[in-house]
């Protein structure tokens, strides 16, 4: 009798993979040997790697993007990496409402909706890594960033909760905080807040959207099986005391 082959490598499936740090977690995966599907508002895929289509703050897009995403990895998603995510900065007194939700339905509610769909397939598979891409302002706190600060924070909430509900069935929830990483993200910084932001950050430079993937990529290792609820910081020391 013969037997279909294991597909090689894990099915990793990375939220906002089109650029910046999700492009580096993205292509990191594939350049060791996993299976990766991102996701991209627009549908079109980066060089080389395989994408859907997922608008994060609906949850039918949530949806229809892992069931294509499946179907393209030939199987669920073992590895789920939330990347996706939005700055709307605004002085606390005058953010509007607006300006809260869209930043909260985004970089929160679109990661719970990922996880809950992901934790489907992982929990029939009794394996699974979820790495939630949060912020060192989480725990930090940011003027002008209220509404990102706060869901970046209640990803450590999100992740947590997962572990321990989840935990037994071979399901690790992990959160990465990095610091300041040149990207779009930072480039849209006025020039004064780069040059502040480089004094206190004690390794002295910003860093590159690949030593971010290093850290997705361990904690989504064999090695790191054991880790599960933790906050991992990529920030050259900026959060210390976290
Ligand atoms: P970019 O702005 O370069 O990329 C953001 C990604 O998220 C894009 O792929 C974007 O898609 C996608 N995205 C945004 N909104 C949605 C949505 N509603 N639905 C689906 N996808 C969406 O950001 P970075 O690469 O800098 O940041 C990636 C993550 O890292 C974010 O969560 C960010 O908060 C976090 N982070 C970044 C830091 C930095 O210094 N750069 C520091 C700390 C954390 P599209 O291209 O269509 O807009």
């Amino acid at each position: 009798m013969t037997q279909t082959p294991a597909p090689a490598g894990r099915a990793v499936l990375v939220t906002g993979g089109n650029r910046g740090i999700g492009l580096a977690i993205a292509r990191s995966f594939a350049m060791a040997g996993d299976r990766v599907v991102v996701t991209t508002r627009s549908g079109e895929a980066p060089e080389g790697l395989q994408a859907v289509p997922c608008e994060v703050t609906d949850t039918a897009s949530v949806d229809a993007a892992f069931a294509a995403a499946e179907d393209l990895l030939g199987g669920p998603v073992e590895i789920l990496v939330a990347n996706a995510g939005i700055t709307k900065d605004q002085l606390l007194m005058r953010m509007s409402d607006a300006e809260f939700d869209d930043v909260v339905d985004t970089n929160l509610a679109g990661a719970f909706r990922c996880a809950r769909r992901a934790s489907k397939g992982m929990i029939r598979l009794r394996r699974g890594r979820m790495i939630f891409v949060s912020s060192v302002v989480g725990l930090y706190g940011s003027p002008g960033q209220a509404n990102y600060a706060a869901s970046k924070a209640a990803l450590v909430g999100l992740a947590r909760s997962i572990s321990r509900e989840l935990g037994g069935r071979g399901i690790t929830a992990n959160v990465v905080a990095p610091g300041f990483i040149d990207t779009d993200m930072t480039a849209a910084l006025p020039e004064e807040r780069r040059t502040a932001y480089l004094s206190s950050i004690p390794a002295g430079r910003f860093a590159a959207p690949e030593e971010v993937a290093a850290a997705v990529r361990f904690l989504a290792s064999p090695e790191a099986a054991y880790i599960t609820g933790a906050v991992l910081p990529v920030d050259g020391g900026l959060g210390m005391g976290h």
